[in-house]
């Protein structure tokens, strides 16, 4: 594990977004072993999006990154997706994919993947094209700012997702609890949060790089996020077996938490 926090500058110097995407997001590797941790993200997005409630006209992403996996179910649910990133490469990859330029990363196999899961994995080009179409905005945020997007203020939206970013943004637990009740309020009281975070992960690391993650257990992250005035209506852990050399991450936590009417 690396011995210090790998804040935002790490992020905007280091982080690469091609190989990050080489590395997590094709469906098998180079020895064609599976990639089980996309295929049950993939699912468990695919369960959460299709839980009552789970509607609405806007979604926010949050620490998107260059990915677009985490809305393809959701953009079944939503009609304007905006997606916010701190590092400028990622938005710029994203963007990229968004405008179909030569270079950008191909998403098919995973799109393939979500369709068939939904039922119909000849919906693909459909499904791409309305991820495309939806995705209005990639702008930049930083979590751990009070209002992440400043100084653009969003509108509340219907929903939040964020896959794998707070633990990874936050140096310790009182900042992770600080960004859920920043990001929380991007959301509309009544609205949800949908969240995927990886559970005793110290550090992950691709294209020789390490990146710190901030430690967690699953009560942790439910307590920080009834703490934002959520409500946890959906929990579940998925775990994994050691052995992974990119990563000392034991576990995945897939919540949906609903947003409480404000008491002021
Ligand atoms: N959501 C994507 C990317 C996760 S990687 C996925 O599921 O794969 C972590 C992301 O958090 C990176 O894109 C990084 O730029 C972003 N990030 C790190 N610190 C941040 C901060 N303070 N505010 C917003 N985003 C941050």
């Amino acid at each position: 594990a690396p011995a210090v926090f790998t804040g935002v500058d790490v992020y905007q110097s280091s982080f690469n977004p091609q190989e990050y995407l080489k590395e997590f997001y094709t469906l098998s590797d180079s020895q064609g072993q599976p990639n089980t941790f996309l295929m049950e993200n993939l699912k468990i997005l695919f369960k959460m999006f299709s839980l009552d409630g789970l509607r609405g006209d806007t979604l926010i992403d949050v620490g998107c990154g260059p990915t677009i996996y985490q809305l393809l179910s959701a953009c079944e649910h939503f009609q304007e997706i905006i997606a916010l990133d701190y590092t400028d490469q990622n938005r710029r990859e994203l963007e990229k994919w968004l405008k179909n330029e030569p270079g950008a990363f191909d998403w098919k196999p995973v799109v393939e993947y979500v369709c068939e899961l939904e039922g119909d994995r000849e919906k693909w080009a459909e499904k791409q094209e309305k991820v495309r179409k939806k995705l209005r905005q990639v702008l930049k945020c930083d979590v751990t700012k009070a209002n992440p997007t400043d100084p653009v203020s969003l509108p509340p939206a219907d929903c939040i997702v964020s896959t794998l970013c707070l633990e990874a943004a936050c140096k310790d637990l009182d900042t992770f609890r600080s960004a859920l009740k920043h990001i929380g309020a991007l959301v509309k009281p009544g609205g949800h949060l949908v969240m995927v975070t990886v559970l005793r992960e110290t550090y992950y690391a691709f294209n020789k790089q390490v990146f710190s993650c901030l430690r967690l257990e699953k009560n942790m992250v439910e307590e920080a996020v009834e703490g934002a005035g959520f409500d946890v209506k959906f929990s579940e852990v998925q775990t994994y077996l050691p052995g992974d050399i990119r990563t000392d991450c034991e576990a995945v936590l897939s919540l949906v938490a609903r947003k409480l009417a404000s008491i002021t």
